[in-house]
């Protein structure tokens, strides 16, 4: 069992009425910020009849307007900085949902709070100046890699930059150098566990793992069960997203009963997501978050469309922080596949640009040997499915495939069927097929 350590106990167990107190007070300077400097927040908060002196305290954060993705979208890149430019020392970027990532920019302050609430989350799982952390998500925009190097960095230990991909080698690594915290996709450490056995690996001899910490896509009680038998390790919960700070927003502790949020520097409310009206504790609703630390991009409400609840019965680790259970859905229609967020409109942005193909597609997703595949079925149009050679249509899914690649940045399996083959619809048209099994 690993040792369950509080990184800032000052913080993490702070009695939850001084800890309201100080979410006040930074609330009312992130508005402030936000007021003076960001366009949009003004226009808003002019609109809703809200000036920064009304808001007094947290009680007030219900009268604040929303934020979206789409407001990332227009304002992209830096329409919502609160902070000069000269004063952001990193972009980082996630899936949008047209062809073009949202950023968000982090200044000096942003990312140690970040780095903070990482090393917090990795002190959870046991992690000292003592480990080998292996950290195997994706360095680049996406804030895996980098925000679990920071978090390791931070505390003092080991930290292996693998980044995502070739198994062999992540293997081969983890062997020799021993390493002891793995942070990666819940699926790919299934998918690592499982390739482990197979090469007559074992677990507490060859692999010297103890703990891992597995976000960025949603997971299962049950898929922590395979996961902790398969590597002999505890897996641990860790959640985040790109526009907050990326991952250590909140985390599991050793009770793995719902995830810590990082209330000091986020806070988080579940609304009704037709009305907006905040729910209570142990309602299960859309997850909307505020920064009240940043200064770079801080965000007011944000909606993540991300479906959980929020609890705050006493936890046995003394955390005093609010946890949020698993994310047991979406309210949109964005899929999580191999960890990176896919919207069926950015499909539908290449495909609308493609001479052939009629604009009826059918996204099929499913797993296949812990990994996530997705299918593209998309239907010829009339012309050329009575007209055309083979040759030119294989040119046409290599095509399809490609820009799929470059604008999602994943492979899809592409699939031309014949024209009406999809079924049409009456309301929404159905554009998903999601077989897997968490
Ligand atoms: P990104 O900004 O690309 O990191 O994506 C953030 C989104 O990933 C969140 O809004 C969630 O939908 C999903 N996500 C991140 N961590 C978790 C987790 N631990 N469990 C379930 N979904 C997660
Ligand atoms: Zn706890």
């Amino acid at each position: 069992m690993i040792q369950d350590r509080i990184y800032n106990p000052q913080m993490e167990c702070m009695d939850p009425e001084v800890r309201r107190k100080l979410q006040g007070e930074r609330l009312r300077a992130t508005v402030a910020l936000e007021y003076a400097n960001v366009p949009l927040y003004r226009e808003r908060m002019d609109k809703a009849g809200i000036k920064p002196e009304d808001i007094h305290s947290m009680d007030d954060l219900k009268y604040l307007p929303f934020t979206e993705k789409t407001d990332l979208r227009d304002e992209f890149p830096f329409g919502l900085l609160a902070s000069p430019k000269s004063e952001i020392v990193r972009i980082q970027g996630s899936s949008g949902t047209t062809g073009k990532p949202i950023v968000s920019g982090y200044t000096q302050n942003d990312v140690e709070v970040w780095t903070e609430m990482v090393a917090r989350a990795l002190s959870a799982a046991g992690c000292t100046r003592e480990d080998i952390v292996q950290v195997c998500y994706g360095y680049g925009l996406f804030t895996g890699g980098l925000g679990l190097h920071q978090g390791a960095s931070q505390i003092g230990a080991m930290t292996i930059p693998m980044s995502s991909g070739n198994t062999q080698r992540q293997i081969m690594m983890m062997r020799d150098l021993g390493s002891t915290i793995l942070c990666c996709t819940p699926s790919y450490a299934t998918y690592l566990g499982e390739t482990i056995r197979e090469m007559g690996l074992v677990p507490g001899k060859d692999i010297k793992l103890k703990a891992g910490i597995f976000g960025a896509e949603p997971w299962s009680d049950e898929m922590r069960a395979r996961i902790e038998e398969l590597l002999g390790i505890d897996a641990m919960d860790i959640y985040g997203l790109t526009e907050i700070a990326g991952p250590g927003v909140a985390f599991e502790c050793k009770a793995k009963h719902g995830m810590h949020i990082n209330e000091d520097h986020v806070v988080a409310e579940i609304i009704n997501p037709a009305t907006g009206e905040q729910l209570p504790y142990g309602t299960a609703g859309e997850l909307v978050f505020t920064t009240i630390s940043k200064t770079g991009q801080p965000m007011l409400r944000y909606r993540t469309h991300d479906i959980c609840m929020l609890q705050n019965d006493p936890c046995p680790c003394g955390r005093t922080t609010v946890r949020m259970g698993r994310i047991t859905g979406r309210t949109d229609d964005m899929l999580i596949i191999r960890g990176v967020n896919v919207f069926p409109s950015q499909i539908e942005s290449v495909l609308v640009g493609i001479n052939g193909v009629a604009p009826h597609y059918m996204l099929v997703v499913d797993r296949v040997n812990s990994s996530d595949t997705l299918e593209v079925k998309v239907e010829l149009t009339e012309e050329m499915f009575s007209s055309d050679t083979v040759a030119h249509i294989e040119g046409i899914s290599r095509q399809i495939a490609d820009q799929i690649k470059s604008v999602v940045g994943i492979a899809a399996k592409v699939s031309l069927v014949p024209p009406k083959s999809i079924p049409r619809s009456e309301g929404k048209a159905k554009r998903i097929i999601d077989n897997r099994k968490i």
